[in-house]
């Protein structure tokens, strides 16, 4: 349903264009959730506000193609996305507390994404307070939409305030609103970071039940990649921009080829046996910076002379992609 191709974007900075988006390919197929994973700077968020149609000053989609149901995303004019934007796509943010008004009663915020979406545009409060047929509809449909979601209760949390709501409620509300309108397809940019870690599993929980019984497809950006291996069927590592590796979630976690995978699976703390935790040694390079070859390179143990060379992205088996030299005679025994 959704096929993104050489897709780059840039910010316009005082150094240059900063290339947050270097070429990348993914695909989401209709049902599946699609893990994006990488460390913070990498472009995750960039490739999810280009879905949504915010890319915009000092941003700029510089090349590619986003095809979205057959509908090319990157041609949409302000029209467009008006009637994509919100209603076939949806986004939930990390911090529920940004995205929430906190002077409105949340049952209310839920209503008037539904109303908007219906195109009953009830854009002044006062206005759409006022009771009628369509208001009691309206409020009905929320109910139902805040007991999908597991707040206990809607009927009295209906009229309660967001700062009333704890963080892992706040966020289930921010997912009814997201599913107000029955979107194709969900983005979740960092659904659960703000969360604790009891919640965030119950909020992943949840978003897997939409996904099963309404069959939208997410596409999940974390820089968690534990997070990530309990609720994706596939898996795309960013670094710098760029797509490093692509994979079933299981090939992925049990068998990470690219070294910078490798690395962040070994910054995953296990409780088990208190290993220690092995981080990646130094931070993400500055996209700025980046001249040819690997970006990975300055903090890979493998790096040697050709990874100062343009990496291409190898195909391996079971639909694996890797951007790494070290997988050359393995893909070429593929092909
Ligand atoms: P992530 O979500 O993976 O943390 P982002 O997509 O937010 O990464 O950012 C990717 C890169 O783009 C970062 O290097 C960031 O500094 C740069 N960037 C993001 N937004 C802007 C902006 N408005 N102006 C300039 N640079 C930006
Ligand atoms: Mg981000």
């Amino acid at each position: 349903m959704l096929n993104i191709k050489n897709l780059s974007i840039g910010y316009e900075t005082e150094r240059g264009v900063a290339k947050a988006v270097n070429n990348i390919d993914l695909t989401v197929e209709k049902g599946k959730i699609l893990g994006l994973v990488g460390e913070s700077g990498c472009g995750k968020s960039t490739v999810l506000y280009s879905l949504m149609g915010l890319i915009s000053s000092p941003g700029k989609i510089l090349d590619g193609s986003v095809s979205f149901e057959g509908k090319e995303l990157t041609k949409f004019s302000k029209e467009d996305w008006r009637n994509v934007r919100g209603k076939e796509i949806a986004m939930i943010f990390q911090d529920p507390m940004t995205t929430l008004n906190p002077a409105y009663k949340i049952g209310d915020q839920i209503k008037e994404s539904f109303l908007i979406h219906q195109d009953k545009k009830p854009l002044s409060y006062k206005r759409f307070f006022k009771r009628s047929d369509e208001d009691k509809v309206a409020r009905e449909r929320v109910l139902e939409l805040m007991d999908e979601v597991g707040i206990p209760a809607p009927d009295s949390r209906f009229s309660e305030y967001p700062h009333q709501f704890s963080g892992g409620m706040q966020q289930r509300a921010i997912i009814a609103i997201a599913l107000s309108c029955n979107p194709k397809l969900l983005l979740a940019d960092e659904p659960t970071t703000a969360l604790d870690v009891t919640v965030q599993a119950q909020i992943l929980e949840l978003m897997k039940t939409i996904n099963k019984t309404h069959g939208t497809s997410i596409i999940v950006v974390t820089h968690d990649l534990a997070v990530a291996s309990e609720f994706c069927d596939e898996i795309a590592v960013m670094y710098a921009g760029q797509i490093v590796e692509r994979g079933h979630v299981d090939d992925i976690v049990e068998n990470p080829k690219h070294p910078y995978t490798q690395g962040l699976i070994n910054s995953i703390p296990k409780i088990e046996n208190r290993e220690k935790i092995k981080p990646i040694p130094g931070n993400v390079v500055d996209i700025l910076e980046l001249g040819e070859g690997c970006a990975f390179a300055s903090r890979c143990a493998f790096a040697k002379e050709e990874c100062n060379q343009n990496q291409q992205m190898l195909s391996l088996e079971n639909g694996r992609q890797v951007r790494c030299i070290l997988y050359k005679e393995e893909a070429l025994l593929i092909q």
